[in-house]
C-alpha cells in the first residue's frame, strides 16, 4: 500500500469511511456522537488504538481548518476518554498522527493513534535524517 496525500477531497471508499458505515468488522474501544475508536488491525504495540472523527476529513489540517468547533472539542476530548477509559495514565501512552507521505499515511481519513502497554522508546527512529 502506498502511502497517500493528506490533500485534495475525501475519499469516501477508504478504509475507515467503510468501518465507519460498519462495511468492514472492526473491534470497538470507545464511540460517542463524533468519534469512534477501534483496535489497530497489526497492533505495534500490546495497545494499539485507533480514535478517529465521524466527519469527512483526511488529516488535521483539514480537520482543523473545516471541522466545527464542537466536533474538535468532542474529537480531542474522546482521544483522552480512550487514554483515561483504557487505564493508561498510570504507565503512560503515546498519541501520533501521521498526515501526508513523508509521515507514511495509508488511510486519508484523520485518526490518531494510541500506544501503550509497553515501554515506547525515543520519539523518532534514526534521528534528524533518518
Ligand atoms: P497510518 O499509517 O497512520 O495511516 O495508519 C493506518 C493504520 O490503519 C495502520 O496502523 C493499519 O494497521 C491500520 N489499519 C488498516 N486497515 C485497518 C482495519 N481494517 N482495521 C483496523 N486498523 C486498520
Amino acid at each position: 500500500m502506498e502511502a497517500v496525500d493528506a490533500r485534495g477531497p475525501y475519499d469516501d471508499e477508504n478504509i475507515f469511511a467503510k468501518i465507519l458505515r460498519g462495511e468492514i468488522p472492526s473491534t470497538k474501544v470507545y464511540e460517542d456522537e463524533w468519534s469512534y475508536a477501534f483496535e489497530d488491525i497489526n497492533p505495534q504495540a500490546p495497545t494499539h488504538v485507533l480514535v478517529i472523527p465521524k466527519g469527512k476529513y483526511r488529516s488535521w489540517v483539514d480537520f482543523t481548518e473545516s471541522a466545527s468547533a464542537e466536533e474538535i472539542a468532542g474529537f480531542i476530548r474522546a482521544v483522552g476518554a480512550v487514554a483515561r477509559e483504557l487505564g493508561l495514565e498510570d504507565d503512560g501512552y503515546r498519541l501520533l498522527v501521521n498526515a501526508g507521505k513523508n509521515a507514511h499515511q495509508m488511510v486519508p481519513h484523520l485518526h490518531v493513534h494510541v500506544f501503550a502497554g509497553r515501554p515506547l522508546g525515543p520519539m523518532l527512529a534514526g534521528g534528524a535524517n533518518g
